[in-house]
This record gives C-alpha cells, sequence and structure tokens, in this order.
C-alpha cells in the first residue's frame, strides 16, 4: 500500500504531520458541510474523532453529500466513518448515534468540535456547552441558495461566543431572558434554521473546505505552519453579495471582519463568567449556564451592578 501519508507530510512536515495525528476534533451533525469536513481533516492526517448525528442517509442527499447511494438508510455519522477508515485506516472513531443533548460527554477531550448542524437553536446549547468545558469551537454558514457563506472559530471567553457572535451577524438574532427566565434568542425561521434553500454541493463545500482549512491552522497554533488570520470571522462570496451594505462583493472574493464580544453577553458576559466560577468552586462544575440563567445571576441581584 506505500506510505498513505508520504505527499501529506512533504508538504505541511513530519513534526506537524505527527501533531495533527494527535488531536481530537469533535463534528457534530455529518450533514454535506460536516461530512465533507470530517473526511477532510482525516485526509490531512486527523485520525481521532468524535461524529454526532441523529440522522439516517436519505437517496434525496447523495447529491449533495460525501456518502453515496451505498450508505442509504445508514445513520450519517456511522457513513462518514466508514469513509474515514477507506482514507485513513488507522483513524480512531467514537460514532455517537443520536442528538448531541444526550451525548455532551464527548465534548470532553477535544482539542476543537465542529460545530456543523443546520439548526441554529442546536448551535445556541452547543455554544452553552463549549463555553462550560472550555473548548473551541468552528462554526460555518452557507447563505441561502449557497451563494456565500461565512466562518468563525469562537474560543471560550477570548472574543465572541457564538451568541454574540450571532447577534451581530445573523438577522432576527436578539438574545434575551423569557419570562421564566430561560435565555432566548429570537426565532430564526420556523424550523430554527437559517435559510431553507440549501446551496449546491460546490457551494456548500467550498465554505467547508475553507473550513477545514481554519481548522487545521487553529490546531497547528505554535507551530510555525499556523498562520495568523486578520481577524476572526471570514465572509465568502460565491456571487456577488452586499457583505458590507452598499459595498458589492465580487464573486468568489472574501471578505475578513473582526465581530467583537459583547461584554453584556447573556450567554458569556462578565458577570455570567464570574458566576461560573463561583458556583463551580464548590458544585464540581455541575451547573449548567442554562441553570445559571434562570437562577437570575445574570441581574444585578447577585453581583450588583459593575457599572461603576
Ligand atoms: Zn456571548
Amino acid at each position: 500500500m506505500g506510505n498513505l501519508w508520504e505527499r501529506v507530510e512533504r508538504l505541511i512536515g513530519h513534526d506537524n504531520l505527527t501533531l495533527l495525528a494527535e488531536k481530537k476534533v469533535g463534528v457534530v451533525g455529518l450533514g454535506s458541510g460536516g461530512g465533507f469536513v470530517a473526511l477532510s481533516l482525516a485526509m490531512s492526517g486527523l485520525r481521532d474523532f468524535v461524529l454526532v448525528d441523529n440522522d439516517k442517509l436519505e437517496s434525496g442527499n447523495v447529491t449533495r453529500h460525501v456518502a453515496d447511494l451505498r450508505y442509504v438508510g445508514e445513520n450519517k455519522a456511522a457513513a462518514v466513518a466508514d469513509l474515514i477508515r477507506q482514507r485513513n485506516p488507522d483513524a480512531r472513531i467514537d460514532v455517537r448515534e443520536g442528538s448531541i443533548e444526550d451525548h455532551w460527554d464527548c465534548l470532553d477531550d477535544l482539542d476543537i468540535l465542529v460545530a456543523a448542524v443546520d439548526n441554529e437553536q442546536v448551535k445556541y446549547a452547543i455554544n452553552e456547552q463549549c463555553l462550560k468545558k472550555r473548548v473551541s469551537a468552528s462554526y460555518a454558514g452557507v447563505y441561502e441558495r449557497g451563494e456565500g457563506g461565512d466562518h468563525v472559530i469562537i474560543k471560550p471567553f477570548a472574543g465572541p461566543c457564538y451568541a454574540c457572535w450571532a447577534e451581530a451577524t445573523r438577522e432576527g438574532v436578539k438574545i434575551s431572558l423569557n419570562p421564566v427566565g430561560d435565555l432566548d434568542y429570537g426565532m430564526i425561521g420556523e424550523m430554527g434554521t437559517l435559510d431553507a434553500e440549501p446551496g449546491l454541493w460546490v457551494n456548500v463545500t467550498k465554505v467547508a473546505g475553507i473550513q477545514t482549512d481554519l481548522v487545521i491552522n487553529e490546531l497547528l497554533r505554535g507551530t510555525s505552519a499556523h498562520e495568523e488570520l486578520p481577524a476572526n470571522t471570514l465572509i465568502v462570496a460565491n456571487s456577488t453579495l452586499d457583505i458590507i451594505e452598499g459595498q458589492e462583493s465580487e464573486p468568489h472574493s472574501g471578505l475578513w471582519i473582526e465581530i467583537e464580544r459583547d461584554p453584556d453577553c447573556l450567554v458569556c458576559g462578565e458577570r455570567l463568567k464570574q458566576g461560573v466560577s463561583l458556583l463551580t468552586q464548590d458544585e464540581d462544575d455541575t451547573i449548567s449556564l442554562e441553570d445559571l440563567a434562570a437562577s437570575g445571576l445574570t441581574t444585578d441581584i447577585v453581583f450588583g451592578d459593575e457599572d461603576n
């Protein structure tokens, strides 16, 4: 069979390939984007994965998925795991068939999480867990009909969390506390997704390819192969796109923008962060951010007025 990794090693170097082989990546959502990212990471030298999906592959999926008709009826995470093993027989893959809400433990020893679910509400739940467990996460979005997309890596309490990032970048997102004290992120379409019409495979995989590249770049932080990026968010135009109002981006161009953290964010704001560390000192890290929000710790009652 020869050395599978000879060419990759020549490109990124022996030490970097060894480093990537020691990293563990989680991918939640093995649809057209997540499946492509997982397989591409494996083809770049990653071999330790946890893959989470609750969906079975349908025949209607195969024109926009790395798995083909042979996998129809199989769980998408299991299908992608099989494809990864065909590229990297040394891969260690923990397949979780089910919803991420039943598998939060799989975040515990990750170097990075790829949040590739369509449902925005699930992304917010992932965001809260990643903050709590201090796991960095990569989020990519493909715009309606694939006319563009965006990507951000969220690092817990350094820069924005996904909630304050989405509030700045997504129309209709407004984080508030509802009357019973739970976090409410506002409505984003009937299904909780950005837009109903997905893009073609070429458009989705373009964004997913960029996502893969940026995830690898993040995993190589501290090495000579790591590249410092101009900002935390990349917006990609597949067709002519109004990224900044009144300014048209040309087809197949990209724009880096920096989204700041909202210090008053109800999810990652200063008060909540202090509340987490105060409460977890005694409670063995068992309290959730939802509990905190519901407990009223985000109000002035506990921490007083910090504005002075
Ligand atoms: Zn936030």
